[in-house]
């Protein structure tokens, strides 16, 4: 999942950034309200954080821009403590939720697992398809209830399969959406990371969880549960 951080002090942009990629996001960085809205506009973005007091154009000028242009991603905002009128506008906008500064990391990353997940129509913050449970926020993945062992790159390609359950998505979309848009990407390895992931989820070949469809992707074919 790609996330757009807004954020004009470069010490908190930083913060924020090195915390979502520790988390196995892929985390792009706007200090101002002109590149946030080029960014938000032509990359593709599973969600944005957005400080509203930015230099150049303001955090709400921002999003209310990316919806007239049809961007349909999340956005939290980040409002300065005890400014209450900042949330509603920001709501109005077009933002989804909001967080007063200071705030919590951790809680700043459960509103946009939230966000995530909401956005791709799960209900519940656990992930289920089948017998695959996937926690995005403990990163554990259970089969049958057992456990399985994956490594950060191919955690976040089965959070990606699985928050999209039963859609296609191509190759291009997986590695858009799990490198940076600086990341030297290379589809063959998505190929080797699909074959790994269902060796793992799948040792004895009774599930077939990821299909391929030839010429157009994969998909996750267990059904969705409890969403
Ligand atoms: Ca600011």
């Amino acid at each position: 999942m790609r996330v757009l951080v807004v954020e004009d002090e470069a010490a908190l942009r930083g913060q924020i950034a090195a915390r979502l990629r520790e988390e196995g996001f892929a985390v792009e960085e706007a200090p101002d309200g002109r590149e946030a809205l080029y960014m938000g506009n032509e990359l593709p973005v599973d969600a944005a954080i957005v400080d509203l007091g930015l230099p150049g154009l303001d955090g709400i000028e921002v999003i209310r821009r990316w919806r007239e242009a049809g961007r349909g991603f999340p956005v939290l905002i980040l409002t300065a403590r005890g400014r209450w009128q900042d949330k509603v506008e920001g709501l109005e906008a077009g933002a989804d939720d909001y967080l007063a500064k200071p705030f919590h990391m951790e809680e700043l990353l459960a509103r946009l697992r939230a966000l995530l997940r909401r956005s791709a129509g799960w209900a519940s913050p656990v992930i289920r398809c089948g017998p695959v449970e996937l926690d995005p926020a403990s990163h554990e993945v259970r089969v049958d209830g057992a456990p399985v062992e994956l490594t950060a790159f191919e955690f976040r390609l089965l959070r990606y399969l699985m928050l999209h359950a039963g859609e296609v998505v191509s190759k291009s979309e997986l590695s858009e959406h799990l490198y940076e848009e600086d990341a030297d990407r290379d589809s063959n390895v998505i190929e080797v990371l699909v074959a790994r992931l269902r060796r793992k989820l799948d040792p004895e070949r009774r599930l077939e969880p990821i299909e391929t469809l030839r010429g157009r992707g994969y998909r996750f074919r267990l059904e969705r549960a409890g969403a």
